[in-house]
C-alpha cells in the first residue's frame, strides 16, 4: 500500500499489539503473508462504439471508488502516532490528487473514446506511457514519483477488475494473511487448511467478508489502523478474532499464554459438541428450530455435523462469484441439487441472488451500472427483476432440485407487494414450461418465502404475509437501512447496533404480523448466531434461527438454559427503553443471571 516507499520499520523482532473488530472467532498463529496490492493481470479488448459510454462511465466508477478507498485510509492514518500518521497523509494527498483530471485519467480516457480499447487496458497501456517518460530521467525523486503512479494505475485496475491480486491456493500452510481489503469473493477462495487467519485495513463486522470468515471458521479481525506499516511477510502474528488484537512478533509468554487460551477455546469447543443430540428447547420446553447459514458448498460437512435442522440461507452469490460468465441452469441445478441430496431430507431454504452494494459478482458485470448508492441501487431482486432470465434461470434450476428434496425459495431485498407477486408469477410460468418440458419439480411448487431486510417491509409486514409463505429477518440488513449506517465500513462500525430499539420494534411488528398471519418466521443475521441476543429472540416470539453452523451449538447451550416467561419479561423492560445503551445493559444483566 501506499508507504512503503519509506517504510519506518519498528524495530526487528520486537513484540508489538494492534487493535480491531474481531469479526471471526478463534486464535490463529502463523507467519504472516503480507498480500501485495500489485499489479493485476488484465485481458485487452476492443469494446464496440455502442458500449463506449457505459465503459466510460465504468472507469468513472473506479476512479470514484479508488478515491473512496484513498479517502478511507487517510482517515485512518490519522489515528496512528503523528509522525507516520503525516508521512502517510502526504503520501495518500499526492495519490488523491492524481484521481484529480490529471494526465493519468485524461490519458486512460483517451484511449477509451479514441482506441475503444476496455478501460483496465487503457489505465495499464497509459501507465507504461508515462513510464517511458520517466525512465529517460536518472532522478530518484522522479523515479519515486512513477512509483507512485504505478500503485495508483493499480488501484484503478483492481477497482475495475475486482479481481483478488494474489492466489490463496498457493500460500504456505498455516499463513495469516495481512492485507489492506478483502472482498467476499477473495475470501470465498480462502482455504482454511492454508489460511490459518487474516486480517485488513478496511471492513466492518457484518460485512460480508465478515460473515463469510464466520463460516469458513477463520479467526479474523478487520478494520485494523495503519496495519500494514512495517509489515514483513514471514513475521509470527496472533490473530485473536474473539478481542479483535494482533500480536507481531509475540515473545515466548505472549505466545505461551496464547497457546494456553487456544487450547481452552478447544476445550469448551469439545464440551460443546456434547449437545449435539440433545434438544434446542428451553428449561420449560419451548422447542426452537435451529438452522444453518451457508456460502459455500464446502460448509456442507460442518452443517450435518452441527446437527442443523435444515439450511435456513443458503446465499446463492457463491454461483456467480469469481467467474466472468453467468452459470445457465444445469451448472445451477447440478450445485443445489449436490446440497439438497446431501441434507436427506432436512429442508433447504435457496435464497435468489442478492448482489449489488458490496457483494459485487463478476459476472454480472456488465449488467451492473455504476449507481450513486449501491446499497439502495439495483440490488437484489430488483436486478434479478431487471433481468427477467437471470431470475427464472434461477427459479428453474431450484424447482428442478426440489424434485430431489424439500426446498423453499426465498427472496432478498423485498420492498413492496408488487415485488413478490411479481416473483410468483415468474415461479408459476417457470413451473408450467418445465412441466412442459417434463422435466420432474415439486408438487405442490416449494414454500415461496421474502427476507425481511428493509423497515419498508417490516413496517409493511401485514400485506406481505398474505403474499408469502414465510418471513426470515435479515437483522444483517435490516439493521443498516433502518440506522442507515453501513455495515461493512469500519468507521461507524461502534454505531451499528442490532438492537437500537427501532431495529426491535421492526422485528416485533414483524414477528406479530408472521403470528397473526400463521406464518413462519424466523432470524437469519448475524443476531441469531449470537448467544448474547438468545433470550430476546425467544421473548420476542421466534422460534426460528438460522445462522453459521460454528454458533449453533452455543445458541443451543444458551437456549437450554432458558426461561421463556423470563426472556418475555426482559423483551418487556427492553421495549419500554429509548436509550440503546439501556437496552445493552438489560441485556448483559439478564445473561449475566440466567
Ligand atoms: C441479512 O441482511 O440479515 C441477511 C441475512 O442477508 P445478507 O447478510 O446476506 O445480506
Ligand atoms: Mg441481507
Amino acid at each position: 500500500m501506499a508507504g512503503t516507499r519509506k517504510k519506518k520499520t519498528p524495530a526487528a523482532n520486537k513484540e508489538r499489539t494492534l487493535e480491531g473488530l474481531g469479526v471471526s472467532s478463534g486464535i490463529a498463529i502463523g507467519p504472516i503473508h503480507v498480500r501485495e496490492s500489485g499489479a493485476v493481470e488484465v485481458s485487452e479488448y476492443c469494446i464496440q462504439p455502442k458500449h463506449l459510454d457505459s465503459e466510460l462511465a465504468r472507469f468513472s466508477e473506479a476512479v470514484k471508488r479508488t478515491r473512496r478507498q484513498l479517502l478511507k485510509l487517510k482517515s485512518k492514518a490519522q489515528t496512528l502516532p503523528e509522525a507516520t500518521a503525516e508521512e502517510l497523509g502526504y503520501l495518500l494527498d499526492a495519490h488523491l490528487h492524481m484521481l484529480e483530471g490529471s494526465r493519468l485519467i485524461r490519458g486512460v480516457e483517451d484511449r477509451i473514446s479514441g482506441k475503444f480499447l476496455n478501460a483496465e487496458a487503457a489505465v495499464q497501456a497509459e501507465i507504461s506511457e508515462i513510464g517511458k517518460g520517466f525512465a529517460a530521467m536518472e532522478d530518484s525523486y522522479l523515479a519515486a514519483r512513477m512509483e507512485d503512479i504505478r500503485e495508483v494505475g493499480n488501484r484503478l485496475v483492481r477497482s475495475l477488475t475486482k479481481s483478488p491480486p494474489t492466489a490463496f491456493s498457493t500460500l504456505p500452510k498455516g499463513s495469516i494473511v495481512v492485507t489492506e481489503e478483502i472482498t467476499p469473493a477473495d475470501t470465498a477462495l480462502l482455504d482454511p487448511s492454508r489460511v490459518a487467519g487474516f486480517t485488513t485495513t478496511l471492513g466492518g463486522p457484518e460485512s460480508h467478508t465478515a460473515i463469510m470468515a464466520r463460516s469458513l471458521m477463520i479467526p479474523a479481525v478487520l478494520g485494523v489502523p495503519g496495519l500494514l506499516s512495517g509489515m514483513t511477510s514471514g513475521e509470527m502474528m496472533i490473530v485473536d478474532g474473539d478481542a479483535g488484537i494482533l500480536v507481531i512478533n509475540p515473545s515466548p509468554a505472549t505466545l505461551e499464554k496464547y497457546k494456553r487460551r487456544r487450547k481452552e477455546l478447544e476445550r469448551a469447543h469439545k464440551q460443546l459438541a456434547r449437545l449435539k443430540e440433545l434438544p434446542a428447547e428451553t428449561r420449560n420446553g419451548t422447542k426452537i428450530d435451529l438452522f444453518a447459514n451457508i456460502e459455500l458448498p464446502r460448509e456442507i460437512k460442518n452443517i450435518k455435523d452441527s446437527r442443523a435442522k435444515g439450511i435456513g440461507l443458503l446465499r446463492s452469490e457463491f454461483l456467480f462469484m469469481n467467474r466472468d460468465d453467468l452459470p445457465g441452469e444445469q451448472e445451477q441445478f447440478d450445485s443445489l441439487r449436490k446440497l439438497v441430496t446431501a441434507m436427506k431430507g432436512r429442508p433447504v431454504t435457496i435464497r435468489t441472488l442478492d448482489v449489488g452494494s458490496e457483494k459485487l459478482a463478476t459476472s454480472l458485470g456488465g449488467h451492473l451500472m455504476p449507481a450513486t448508492n449501491p446499497a439502495l441501487g439495483l440490488r437484489a431482486i430488483r436486478l434479478s427483476l431487471k433481468i427477467p432470465e437471470l431470475l427464472s434461470t434461477q427459479l428453474a434450476a431450484i424447482l428442478r432440485a426440489g424434485a430431489h428434496g424439500p426446498v423453499r425459495i426465498l427472496v432478498p431485498m423485498i420492498s413492496g407487494v408488487s415485488e413478490i407477486r411479481q416473483v410468483r408469477r415468474i415461479m408459476r410460468s417457470v413451473a408450467g414450461k418445465l412441466k412442459r418440458r417434463k422435466v420432474k419439480i415439486p408438487d405442490p411448487l416449494p414454500p415461496l418465502g421474502i427476507m425481511i431486510e428493509t423497515p419498508g417491509a417490516a413496517l409493511a409486514a401485514e400485506s406481505l404475509a398474505r403474499l408469502c409463505e414465510f418471513f426470515a429477518i435479515g437483522t444483517n440488513d435490516l439493521t443498516m437501512y433502518t440506522l442507515a449506517i453501513d455495515r461493512g465500513d469500519e468507521q461507524v462500525a461502534h454505531l451499528y447496533n442490532p438492537i437500537h430499539p427501532a431495529v426491535l420494534r421492526l422485528i416485533k411488528f414483524t414477528t406479530a404480523a408472521g403470528g397473526n398471519a400463521g406464518i413462519p418466521v424466523s432470524v437469519c443475521g448475524e443476531i441469531a448466531g449470537d448467544p448474547r441476543y438468545t433470550a430476546l429472540m425467544v421473548g420476542l416470539g421466534i422460534h426460528e434461527l438460522s445462522m453459521a453452523p460454528a454458533s449453533l451449538l452455543k445458541v443451543k447451550q444458551r437456549i437450554r438454559s432458558l426461561d421463556v416467561a423470563a426472556a418475555q419479561r426482559l423483551v418487556h423492560a427492553v421495549m419500554e427503553q429509548s436509550d440503546p445503551g439501556r437496552i445493552s445493559a438489560l441485556v448483559d444483566d439478564f445473561n449475566a443471571l440466567a
